[in-house]
């Protein structure tokens, strides 16, 4: 069991985080990243200057007359194989000019290529990339990458999801959105992130807003009544049985309390009631 922490754990986790997060994308398509880039908070947080994009066409390092960035695969088979060149040209030089005139030396640069075959992105990465000043995303299209870029470029390789997209782009937003929400000041209540889903091992509880009655279906009195800490509570335990019920992996890396655990029993022995009576 690990040791309840009420919300020190999460401060000191946001403590820990960068003020500002540069990104360098790699990608054939820069495109792509107008819109979602600019809209809502990830636009405000340009904004403010506490996330900066920098997207690099890979076309551009390819060095051919007709900038050729991807070949058939040796060996044969379908589709083509993006090259190692290019990328490798990329990212040497955008990351040690970036060296010349900012903090990070290249070598404490995360080289991030997206793939289908990555760790698995999750929460606790995207906190982990929280606390960097820069991050490097290459993006895969066709049937991928020259396997040297992944032998000796990158640096990790994250996937965000069991399934194969078209490119890395959408890929490399998901990251992109999901790390600058845990910067200071983006979500205007600091601790916000705190009680997200997956913050802390837990899916969050429900929420309601006005009315207080929507077709018949009335809001929870307790969350009326303005007691702080029954609402508090409430929300914990219905933080517990919406894990318990849809994520039961989830809880045994969550920070529970002897009240959590006494909670959690009492939903398993009601589960073991209603199957005994089916
Ligand atoms: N042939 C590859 C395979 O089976 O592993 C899939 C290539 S996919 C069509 C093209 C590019 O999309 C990949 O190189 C990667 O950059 C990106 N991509 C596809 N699915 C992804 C995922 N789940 N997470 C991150 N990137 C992904």
């Amino acid at each position: 069991m690990h040791a309840p922490d009420g919300e020190q754990n999460g401060e000191a986790r946001i403590e820990s985080r960068q003020t500002s997060i540069s990104f360098d994308i790699f990608t054939l398509f820069p495109g792509m990243f107008s819109g979602p880039l600019d809209a809502s908070m990830l636009g405000r947080a340009r904004e403010d200057g506490v996330l900066s994009v920098r997207l690099h066409d890979i076309r551009q390092y390819a060095t051919d007359k007709h900038h050729v960035t991807d070949e058939p695969p040796y060996g044969g088979g379908g589709g083509m194989v993006m090259k190692a060149e290019p990328i490798f040209r990329a990212v040497e030089s955008v990351l040690s000019s970036s060296w010349a005139v900012g903090p990070v030396p290249p070598a404490d640069i995360p080289v991030i290529l997206l793939s289908p075959q990555g760790r698995l992105f999750s929460q606790e990465i995207a906190q982990e990339l929280s606390t960097k000043r820069c991050v490097a995303l290459v993006c895969g299209r066709y049937e991928g990458v020259d396997e040297r870029i992944r032998q000796h470029l990158a640096t990790d390789e994250l996937s965000i999801g069991d399934y194969v997209l078209t490119g890395g782009e959408l890929a490399a937003m998901a990251i992109i959105d999901a790390v600058t929400r845990l910067l200071p000041g983006v979500l205007g209540d600091p601790t916000a992130t705190v009680h997200d889903s997956h913050a802390r091992g837990l899916l969050e509880g429900p929420h309601y807003t006005r009315p207080r009655v929507f077709r018949g279906w009335e809001v929870p009195e307790i969350l009326l009544s303005g007691d702080h800490a029954a609402v508090a509570r409430w929300r914990r335990e219905e933080a517990l049985r919406r894990t318990f019920e849809r994520r039961p992996d989830l809880l045994s890396d969550a920070d529970l309390s002897v009240e959590d655990h006494a909670f959690l029993a009492r939903l398993l022995r009601e589960r073991g009631s209603v199957q005994g009576r089916g």
